[in-house]
């Protein structure tokens, strides 16, 4: 079991006509233990940036981020093996079969041996609980059902850390349901970070979260003395 820690981390992005950037992350630092954590915040707090970031899309302008022994930002390669990451929008080919969609992408996190593919596809289909949907295509799928295909895909190697952006904006409250007790299962097993601006997802969920706003973190604690304090 491993923990997450990022250390002052700061991103400005140049803005294109006028001269002052955006201060997408000012100085964040935040320790991440195992089990669920809350990363919550209203739009163009910096969720996004700062997720992107730890799954290594994005550099940021300083900082570090450690996983375990892995420094992140400069151990790319370790770091891709060793995570997991759900963006928040992802297109999927409509064509594709969810089993043989999923069979490709186990390929492209190098599970070369056909055997051991096999198997760990089936177990993923099963776990997110899509082994009857298996030979339906994507272009058919609800939106609980990519979202838990995005999962499937995303846990492909066994990540340490899940990184799960906004994953309930657009689901209907029965899919929410399915879905976050869907994570709060991964919870158990390794760091799952989850930014949302549902203060519910939350509460619900996690055990830890902090307040991000306009870049900065207002407040780190365990979820349940914040929310007695609301
Ligand atoms: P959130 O995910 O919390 O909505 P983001 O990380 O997407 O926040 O955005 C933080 C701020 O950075 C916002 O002001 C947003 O407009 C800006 N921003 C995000 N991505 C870019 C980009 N690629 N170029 C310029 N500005 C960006
Ligand atoms: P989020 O808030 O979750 O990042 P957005 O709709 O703000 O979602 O952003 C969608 C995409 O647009 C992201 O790739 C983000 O980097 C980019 N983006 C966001 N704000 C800006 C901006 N002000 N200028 C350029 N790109 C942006």
């Amino acid at each position: 079991l491993v923990s997450l820690s990022i250390h002052n981390i700061s991103k400005a992005y140049p803005n294109g006509r006028s001269a002052a950037a955006v201060q997408a992350l000012r100085d964040v630092s935040l320790t991440i233990p195992n089990g669920m954590y809350g990363l919550l915040g209203p739009n163009g707090a910096g969720k996004s940036t700062l997720m992107r970031t730890l799954a290594t899309l994005q550099e940021p302008d300083e900082g570090q981020i450690l996983l375990g022994e892995i420094d992140i930002l400069k151990q790319k390669d370790e770091a891709r093996q060793a995570l997991g990451y759900l963006p928040q929008e992802f297109g999927l080919y409509p064509k594709a079969r969810a089993e043989d969609m999923l069979d490709y992408f186990a390929v492209l996190k190098g599970i070369t041996h056909r055997a051991s593919r096999r198997e760990v596809v089936q177990a993923l289909l099963k776990q997110t609980n899509l082994w009857e949907k298996r030979r339906q295509k994507l272009g058919g799928f609800s939106g609980g059902m990519r979202q838990r295909f995005g999962v499937a895909v995303a846990l492909l190697g066994s990540p340490k850390l899940l990184i799960v952006d906004e994953p309930t904006a657009g689901l209907d409250p029965a899919e929410r349901v399915r879905f976050l007790n869907l994570l709060s299962e991964l919870g158990e097993k390794s760091v799952v970070i989850l930014s949302t601006h549902i203060v519910e997802d939350v509460s619900e969920l996690c055990t830890r979260m902090a307040i991000i706003d306009q870049g900065r973190i207002l407040l780190e604690a365990e979820t349940l003395k914040v929310v007695e304090g609301i």
